[in-house]
């Protein structure tokens, strides 16, 4: 890891999913001394079993305008992928209010333009880590094919498409049923039964539970301190900054601190009297195993099946299949009607892959905003050295490298000694 001389402080950071050990990352690289502390392991959280996918490209937010329309079949059908379970919780009826507000043209616009932004930062930066590091997580830049189930639908991907060239994204290609097959054979069964897709071939994926293993390990080697295993309990506050935080064993000083949990974010910031806007969005995912007599029936493109919100990324010699948006709380359980409908997609979709072995069933709780854009710098009414990158939501491996460079920058400025520190707007405010 390269690293400038002069060292600006000590950071603290909470949370060692992707996002925490991305920005431990560039703080270390930056010169800031760095102690991870995190209530598990590394990429235990969200970042275990996600959908591996890099999206660059493919930002939009949950919220988006379409949503008003399928909102009651997607609600009300037993097996559709979105599912909400009404708890006697404030803080979920205050979220989903936003979020349904955030579902607005023009808002939902304008958070695509900004997550867009974000992505391209992060391509960026994922690449100069990845060239660094030569990290160990199944990289690879296959593409990416998103499948329409209707006319309707590709036809607005078109527009999108425009949009996303005129703000000079990547290149992306409007797709027939056939050319679909043609880009991904492993879909040569199901391509009939789609209006078409787009194909993005800069797209990438990468499986996330081992890169943060792989970064954990490379960050020790730097120097950066990991506590794990041990929860952050609480803050010791004094005035406008925070002096420490608490741990079962003991204080941790440090000049700065990051929080990074995940959802876990919101529990602690409530302990400083700021309410983040983050709540969870759990998500289900399977690991189907490929091996060299199956590997033409698995797809070695990304392959999203829009129609049910269905990803799939090949990492090596496993398929990743993941999707489901359930706002049920912090509830974790794995519920095996929700395993069996992955598994249901997965053979709809790629029918001759056998789907035996331990497919390793697992779910995770994505840190949703309701717009969808992350919380990236101080909140406004919060200590003076508490910095905030969480609220990732659906896009936490995509836009981990861009936020913890973004972090950086905010932090670099904070503390040199000649600036007279402004802080720079949030992605989201608090
Ligand atoms: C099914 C599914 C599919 C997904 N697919 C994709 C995808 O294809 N591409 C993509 O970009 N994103 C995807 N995501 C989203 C992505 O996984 C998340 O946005 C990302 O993992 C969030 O990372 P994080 O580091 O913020 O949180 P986490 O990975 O959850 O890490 C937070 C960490 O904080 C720790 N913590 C919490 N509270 C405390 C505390 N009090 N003290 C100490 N430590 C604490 C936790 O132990 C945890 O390790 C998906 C998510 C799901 C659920």
């Amino acid at each position: 890891m390269e690293q400038t001389l002069s060292s600006p402080g000590h950071a603290v950071v909470i949370g060692a999913g992707v996002v925490g050990l991305g920005t431990a990352w560039s703080l270390a690289r930056d010169g800031w001394q760095v102690t991870v502390i995190d209530a598990g392991q590394p990429g235990q959280g969200a970042s275990g079993g996600n959908g591996a996918q890099l999206s660059y490209s493919y930002v939009q937010p949950l919220a988006d305008p379409g949503l008003w329309t399928e909102l009651p079949r997607l609600l009300l059908s037993r097996d559709s992928p979105l599912r909400l379970r009404p708890q006697a919780d404030p803080a979920q009826w205050a979220w989903l209010l936003s979020f349904m507000m955030a579902c607005r043209a023009s808002v939902s616009r304008d958070s695509s333009r900004v997550l867009l932004a974000l992505a391209s930062e992060s391509r960026e930066m994922f690449e100069r880590m990845r060239r660094e590091e030569q990290l160990d997580c199944h990289f690879a830049a296959n593409g990416k094919l998103v499948l329409y189930p209707s006319v309707a639908g590709l036809a607005s991907a078109r527009r999108q498409v425009a949009v996303q060239a005129a703000l000079g994204g990547a290149d992306q290609h409007i797709l027939s049923q056939k050319e679909c097959a043609d880009v991904e054979p492993a879909l040569a069964h199901y391509a009939g039964r789609i209006a078409g897709g787009v194909y993005t071939p800069s797209e990438c994926a990468v499986d996330c539970g081992q890169l943060c293993v792989a970064l954990h390990q490379r960050l020790q080697v730097a120097g950066v301190q990991f506590l794990l295993g041990q929860a952050v309990l609480g803050w010791h506050r004094e005035r406008d900054r925070v002096i420490a935080v608490r741990l079962a064993s003991g204080e941790v000083r440090a000049d700065a601190f990051v929080l990074a949990a995940g959802t876990g974010s919101t529990a602690l910031a409530r302990g400083l009297g700021l309410r983040l806007p983050v709540y969870p969005l759990k998500g289900y995912s399977i690991t189907v195993p490929v091996d060299r007599s199956t590997a033409s029936a698995a797809p070695n493109v990304n392959v999203t099946d829009l129609a049910r919100k269905v990803v799939f990324a090949r990492l090596g010699d496993r398929l990743r299949v993941a999707g489901m948006a359930e706002l049920v709380g912090e509830d974790l359980r794995v519920d095996p009607v929700r395993i069996e409908s992955l598994k249901a997609t997965t053979h709809d979709v790629f029918p001759q892959l056998p789907l035996s072995g331990d497919l390793r069933p697992w779910s995770g709780l994505r840190p949703a905003t309701p717009r969808g854009l992350p919380l990236i710098g101080r909140a406004d009414k919060g200590p003076e050295n508490l910095w905030l990158n969480t609220g990732h939501g659906a896009l936490g491996l995509t836009l981990a490298m861009g936020s913890a460079e973004r972090l950086r920058k905010l932090l670099r400025a904070a503390s040199a000694p000649t600036s007279r520190y402004r802080p720079a707007p949030a992605a989201c405010s608090v």
